[in-house]
């Protein structure tokens, strides 16, 4: 029986706002315990909500840049439980009327280009963390992240494989980056998402029973998380089982889900609006200045790269992947004319050494790379010794012209120079000679090998091969 997986993804960002969604009190991370706090935000009687408008401007430039329709009044509501996490014994979130709904989002598996819907946006405050002592049956509660700002993005059930689910997790990723709304730092909580997965047979509309997996804050584990899921669910249906509706946490240690609650806890939020806030108006005028300010985004980008430079698709996406990234290819393009090479350079020795997201932390500027690239194209250096030159300016931040005279590296274009070296290996390789002579040419590579070992790798290799081509053909 073949089976086909339906997968729905939750994804919370936290919004890059200096302060708290309702309140005025810091979002940095990382400070000390219960510092980051207020009478709003730690849920005291008689403390009112004012909301940041910047949370909004942000879910706004969301919602355009994935063709979401925008709920020109929208309001917030109360979610209800308890947890020690959340003092006030609710979440202010979004329910009936969230900021948008209907959007969608193109995502690019091996070349199929395919659109996923957004089922809606919705803006909300994140909750406290819970810390748990490893030696004593002691748990302490930090209230720094109560009042966070976060927009949850839920998509339609259209994903059908975990590797679209990472294309969409990776493209949406891209997208609150390149608005800059969110850092998108997966280990710090920034972006996360809950994957829902059911199967069901070929060919039959209705979903099957979902599990819902919490939490998971790296790509490459919501893959792992999904794949091992699809196995798990397939057995029980084979077996002639039914899958138990829950929500599973991913173990990254043991390589399996593993519950974390049934559906018979599942929750009765009993939602209804916040009386303390106000609906949220966006006019036209609004969204309007905000669409004239948005970035390009990561889909023009790639196109703009594909049509206006000629790269090829593969070498387009890499380069958008990130805003940095794409930012630094422009930067350098604009000392250094050849989009192609440059694509290349940047796709191996760069991105061996930094993630997409990380170039910023390079210490090779764009212009010192422009510059390298442009001392191959005039010969100065080879392209091998440019890969060496290239590893020293990570290292030391040098620019290339310093390493190239320093340690003498200038690429060997004189004629006359080779000539004499060439001689002597000719002269030195008899058999190799009368191989030539007897029709096998390719042992040129040889010759040219012995020179480049003469020379430590400096010979200009277009030129080698020309003069030993003359030399041999002479004798
Ligand atoms: P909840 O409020 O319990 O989280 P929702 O109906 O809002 O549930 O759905 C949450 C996510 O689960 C959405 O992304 C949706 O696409 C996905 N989803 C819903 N039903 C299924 C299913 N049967 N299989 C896979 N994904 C599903
Ligand atoms: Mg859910
Ligand atoms: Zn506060």
């Amino acid at each position: 029986m073949e089976f086909e997986t339906v997968i729905g993804l939750e994804v919370h960002a936290q919004m890059k706002t200096k302060s708290k969604i309702f309140c005025g009190c810091s979002t940095e991370f990382g400070a000390p315990p219960n510092t980051h706090t207020c009478p709003v935000c730690l849920g005291m009687p008689g403390s009112l909500p004012v909301l940041n408008k910047q949370v909004v401007e942000s879910a706004i430039k969301l919602s355009l840049a994935t063709d979401s329709s925008l709920n020109r009044e929208n309001i917030f509501a109360r979610k209800n439980y308890f947890y020690p996490d959340l003092p006030k014994g609710y979440q202010i979130s979004q329910f009936e009327l969230p900021i948008a709904e209907h959007g969608k989002l193109e995502i690019d598996v091996d070349g199929t280009l395919k659109n996923i819907g957004i089922t809606r946006i919705h803006m909300e405050e994140d909750a406290g963390k819970l810390v748990h002592d490893e030696l004593e049956p002691v748990s302490y509660v930090d209230l720094n992240r109560t009042g966070t700002p976060l927009l949850e993005i839920v998509s339609e059930p259209d994903l059908r494989s975990p590797e679209e689910a990472a294309a969409y997790l990776k493209k949406l990723h891209a997208i609150v980056r390149y608005l800059d709304i969110c850092d998108g730092n997966m280990q710090e909580g920034s972006f996360r998402c809950d994957a829902n997965i059911s199967l069901r047979p070929m060919g039959q509309e209705a979903l099957g029973t979902r599990t819902e997996l919490k939490n998971m804050n790296s790509f490459k584990n919501v893959q792992l998380a999904l794949e091992y899921e699809i196995r798990r669910q397939r057995d029980v249906l084979l077996d002639g089982g039914k899958v138990v509706q829950q929500t599973l946490l991913w173990n990254p240690d043991k390589n399996q889900t593993e519950t974390m609650r049934g559906k018979e806890e599942a929750h009765d939020y009993r939602y209804f609006p916040d009386p303390d806030l106000v609906p949220v108006v966006v006019d036209s005028q609004w969204i309007d200045t905000v669409r004239k300010h948005l970035p390009e985004l990561p889909d023009n980008r790639r196109k703009r790269f594909t049509d206006e430079l000629e790269l090829s698709d593969y070498d387009a996406e890499i380069l958008t992947s990130s805003r940095e990234l794409a930012d630094y290819f422009e930067a350098a393009l604009g000392e250094y004319s050849n989009a192609k090479k440059l694509a290349n350079f940047l796709g191996t020795e760069l991105l061996r050494e930094f993630s997409a997201e990380n170039i910023d932390a390079c210490p090779v500027k764009p212009v010192q790379l422009a510059r390298l690239m442009n001392m191959i194209e005039d010969n100065t250096i080879s392209g091998k010794i440019a890969k060496t030159v290239f590893a020293e300016m990570l290292e030391s931040g040098a620019d290339p012209d310093l390493i190239v005279k320093e340690k003498g590296l200038v690429q060997m274009s004189d004629a006359g120079e080779l000539q004499a070296i060439i001689q002597e290996i000719i002269a030195a390789n008899p058999g190799q000679v009368q191989q030539f002579r007897e029709g096998k040419t390719k042992v040129i590579g040889f010759f040219v090998g012995q020179l480049m070992k003469r020379t430590k790798g400096k010979a200009n290799p277009q030129l080698a091969n020309k003069l030993f081509q003359q030399e041999l053909n002479k004798q």
